[in-house]
């Protein structure tokens, strides 16, 4: 017999009836490269919405070998165990870059896969990160549909991607090693500035005593930091995650700072100017596509590059001459 091909509607009605199979589906087709997959993509995220939104959405970040991955099993285990739903969802620029991937290529979370109130799923690659990160934020959107409370948005540690995940997660979290004494000058600012917590793993054997020095020097560094506008206080903590201590408590704190943040009002406020956020992040993603997709622009680039360089044409006259062109094609 033959395979009949699946419906939009009977993915929506089966992604809220929580199938994880269909939640799978739905999130391949958000990822396909395929434009005829769009169209049946957005009906999807649509259908689900509705049904989407209750759930805490946490981002962790931290450098590679930092022990993320760990982290989340030992995480996303005390939460399945709390009752909760958990997904887990990955965004990781260097798949996007070199082809491969830093967070996807170990075995990771063996534990957490094969539980049934869990969810994991790697990160889309070949996309700009734009692409990927607007592609996350929709399977959020799936995930909560599918029952799921709680969704984990990993990432790398490594510049960009962490302005994407903090525009679609409530909570972020940044995890981070105690140094040989100069912790604080390998973390980028702006990353530090982001964290609603600062969690120290590896705080096991040898370890535990440089952990708790790395802790205070932290509070002291956040307390330099102007206050953030959600009322919040960022917290540093210590944790192992092979030892699975302090893992309860890391808990306890995105606790509170929900309660403070729905209570303030800054929760619901936040999430609506990301939804504009991502409206406009789609726009300028497709009218760059679009643009840079061109074929007379292409090669009107590659052209107008030369002379640029060989200072035949002012930086200028070029890219108006090229605009020109656009916006002409754009009219007819
Ligand atoms: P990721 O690259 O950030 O995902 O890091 P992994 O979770 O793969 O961990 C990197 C290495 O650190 C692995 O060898 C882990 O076993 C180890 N690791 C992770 N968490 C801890 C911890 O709490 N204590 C210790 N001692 N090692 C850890």
């Amino acid at each position: 017999r033959r395979k009949q091909k699946i419906s939009t509607e009977e993915i929506i009605q089966r992604i809220i009836a929580k199938d994880k199979v269909a939640l799978s589906q739905g999130i391949t087709l958000i990822e396909s490269l395929n434009p005829l997959h769009h169209a049946q993509a957005d009906e999807i995220v649509q259908g689900c919405l509705p049904y989407a939104n209750k759930s805490v959405r946490i981002g962790i970040t931290g450098v590679p070998g930092v022990g993320k991955s760990t982290f989340i099993e030992a995480f996303g285990l005390l939460l399945t165990s709390l009752g909760k739903k958990v997904a887990v969802l990955a965004i990781d620029p260097s798949s996007s870059i070199t082809k491969g991937s830093i967070l996807g290529d170990k075995t990771r979370m063996e534990e957490l896969v094969r539980e049934e109130n869990a969810f994991i799923r790697p990160s889309a690659s070949g996309d700009s990160l734009g692409g990927v990160a607007r592609k996350t934020r929709e399977s959020i959107i799936l995930c909560e549909a599918c029952g799921f409370d709680t969704i984990l948005v990993e990432t790398v540690g490594v510049g960009q991607s962490e302005t994407a995940v903090q525009s679609m997660v409530d909570f972020f979290l940044l995890l981070n090693l105690a140094g040989a004494g100069d912790e604080l000058q390998g973390i980028k600012r702006g990353i530090m500035e982001m964290a609603d917590a600062v969690i120290i793993n590896k705080a096991d054997g040898e370890n535990i005593k440089r952990a708790h020095m790395a802790k205070l020097d932290y509070n002291r560094a956040l307390h330099l930091f102007p206050k953030k506008p959600s009322g919040w206080t960022p917290k540093v903590s210590t944790c192992s995650a092979i030892e699975n201590t302090g893992i309860k408590e890391i808990w306890n704190i995105i606790n509170q700072y929900t309660t403070l943040t729905k209570e303030n009002g800054y929760f619901d406020n936040r999430r609506q100017e990301q939804n504009q956020y991502w409206m406009m992040e789609t726009i300028n993603e497709n009218i760059l596509m679009n643009f840079y997709n061109h074929p007379e622009i292409k090669a009107m680039l590659t052209e107008n590059k030369k002379a640029v360089q060989n200072s035949e044409l002012s930086p200028f006259a070029a890219a108006h001459k090229i605009l020109d062109l656009y916006f002409n094609s754009q009219a007819k």
